[in-house]
């Protein structure tokens, strides 16, 4: 697959090292135990993440910078400074103690993208215990699974949210105290086993002396997406905060007058390593927006309040594609100087499109839950080649596997993408899943489950996941190249592919696509774009079917759920669906 144009990083000169100008250099001279120093440490040894981001500025002359600006979805705002969270975290900590929390108890969070959700994420990391955080818009049976899984103690949920809890409350042994966070300070009466967040924190002492945990002391666990099967709790140690401050540095581009606006949720690993961790180590100024997507609140906040960097979801950016330009037109988006994608394959088009819409580009990044930080990615001095998530970050070794995940592949050849284990963010465990952490690793590759091709240069191409990659006549093809050429159509918003069982073929290719608004369902529509694909994909690659739908099947964090799509068009059980958008 190769894609032109080639479009140039439109970025500020990089004063540090390593100096990404020359990739081959860049790799060369880093290595981690530089990044280590950078870091500060705890007084008298160990390491704690939540140091790393608050405590350490507060200390600084950036105690008074704004660390958090915070947007509410009715239009109310909040600022805090790396001080004020420094005190919040601090009292957080207090209120955990007091409720009896103990380094390495399990503490999980349920509620809205408010405030609170990022003081009681850090003030859990200062008293030692592991941070879960959980999406808002998970019903009964998905926080039960990952309450009955980790075994969490205590909960910090909201008036609102908590009626899905009361559901479960009989099925949770583990679950000691539920803090309730009351911003909205609507009526509610607290049970039994209920405490006011408000009232504690009131009283709690603004002095706290952070439980010293050590490099690989567990700090946060996060649910994979369930994009292909149940979710797994990938378990991160303290020492990840290396990878979060190495890679928001060194791919995102952070610098101290940056504005930042990531618009992952803290219950997907997006929006703790880069929506927390990452900006705040750096001592950068972020901006949240308490809503989900919309494109008119989004360039909003971006024109508010200045926006510089941006990271989002390729999803997030179809979406902007379908809302069009004339929504761009009506706000002042100038101050946008660099922009990532994560979470799912970026479409060239969508890079393409991106530079005619903002005059910048989308830089994709490839990570995943168990990986904790950006592992592959193109880089803001860097040429980059839509379509390509990029080049392994200086420190971190890709490589593609043979079958039996034993031999590397030469470049251009298909396989396996596999990562040298050893980077400090890795996940260290799945929780209560040892035998299916141990599985993902052979010969001292961690086996990612996705499938890529590497090319003369060095650049990675995804194909796609392992299980959801088509054998079609002999032949494997990857949905995202199918799902790329057919959103180049004009009428096509989104497009998800699967591999349906066929007698001759093994398997043949069904497209499901939604349309842009505008376009009418009909059948000379499919035809064309069928014809559309077929000018653009090698014939064995084109779809034998196209079915319209209204939208795709979705993960909460914005991935297309093709397990979903097949086990809906062969008529299979549709499995863990915990994770499914409404
Ligand atoms: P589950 O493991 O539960 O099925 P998931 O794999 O979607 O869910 P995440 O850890 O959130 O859970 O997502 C990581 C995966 O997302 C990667 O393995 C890859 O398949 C996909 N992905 C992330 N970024 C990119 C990218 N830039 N290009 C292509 N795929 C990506
Ligand atoms: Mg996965």
């Amino acid at each position: 697959m190769s894609y032109e144009p080639i479009i140039k990083g439109n970025v500020k000169e990089f004063s540090v090292k390593p100096n990404l100008l020359n990739y081959e250099e860049a790799r060369e001279s880093f290595s981690w135990d530089d990044i280590y120093k950078e870091l500060d440490g705890l007084e008298g040894g160990g390491l704690n993440i939540a140091y790393e981001a608050i405590d350490r500025h507060a200390k600084t002359s950036l105690r008074e910078k704004v660390a958090l600006y915070w947007e509410g979805k009715d239009g109310n705002s909040e600022q805090y400074t790396f001080r004020d969270l420094y005190i919040l975290t601090n009292r957080f900590a207090n209120v955990l103690q007091s409720l009896g929390i103990k380094k390495g108890d399990r503490v999980f969070t349920y509620t809205d993208r408010t405030p609170e959700i990022f003081v009681a994420i850090l003030g859990t990391l200062k008293a030692g215990a592991v941070v879960g955080p959980l999406f808002s818009a998970f019903g009964p049976d998905a926080v039960k699974d990952r309450l009955q899984d980790s075994g969490a103690r205590v909960l910090i949920t909201t008036p609102g949210l908590v009626t899905t809890v009361h559901e479960i409350a009989g099925e949770l042994p583990a679950l000691e105290k539920i803090i309730i966070v009351n911003r909205r300070k609507t009526s509610y009466e607290l049970s039994e086993n209920e405490v006011s967040y408000e009232r504690l924190m009131e009283s709690a002492s603004e002095e706290f002396e952070i439980v010293k945990t050590e490099k690989e002391d567990k700090a946060i666990m996060h649910y994979t997406s369930g994009t292909t099967g149940k979710p797994k709790g990938a378990v991160h140690v303290h020492q990840a905060v290396m990878g979060h401050y190495a890679t928001a540095k060194y791919v995102l581009d952070l610098h101290p007058d940056d504005i930042y606006f990531c618009t992952a949720d803290p219950g997907w690993v997006t929006g703790t390593s880069y929506g927390i961790f990452g900006p705040w180590s750096n001592g950068i100024s972020q901006v949240v927006y308490e809503g989900g997507f919309s494109a008119s609140h989004w360039y909003s906040v971006i024109e508010k309040y200045q926006v510089t960097v941006w990271y989002t979801a390729p999803t997030a950016i179809r979406m902007l594609m379908k809302a069009g330009e004339k929504v761009i037109g009506k706000y002042n988006l100038k101050s946008l100087r660099y922009m990532c994608s994560v979470g799912e394959p970026l479409n060239p088009e969508a890079v393409v499109w991106s530079v005619e819409a903002f005059g910048l580009p989308f830089h994709d990044n490839w990570w995943q839950t168990e990986t904790g930080c950006i592992q592959i990615a193109n880089y803001p001095l860097q040429d980059i080649r839509p379509g390509s998530m990029g080049r392994p970050f200086p420190g971190v070794t890709a490589a593609i596997l043979d079958e039996d995940c034993k031999h590397e592949l030469p470049p251009g050849e298909e396989g396996n993408l596999a990562l040298k284990s050893g980077w400090p963010s890795m996940f260290r465990i799945y929780w209560n899943k040892k035998e299916l952490y141990d599985s993902k690793f052979i010969n001292g590759w961690y086996i990612t489950g996705d499938r890529a091709r590497k090319d003369e240069d060095g650049y990675f191409w995804f194909v796609g996941r392992a299980d959801d990659v088509i054998n079609t006549a002999g032949h494997l093809v990857g949905p995202f190249e199918v799902e790329s050429a057919l959103i180049e159509h004009p009428a096509v918003a989104e497009a998800g592919v699967i591999g349906i069982p066929d007698k001759l073929a093994m398997e043949v290719i069904k497209a499901f696509i939604s349309l842009k608004d505008g376009y009418e369902v009909s059948d000379e529509l499919v035809m064309e774009i069928k014809r559309f694909a077929r000018k653009k994909l090698h014939a064995v690659a084109c779809p034998k079917e196209i079915e319209i739908l209204d939208s795709l099947p979705k993960t909460r964090s914005g991935k297309i759920m093709r397990r979903l799509l097949k086990a809906r068009e062969l008529g299979l059980s549709e499995g863990d669906t915990s994770t499914l958008e409404d």
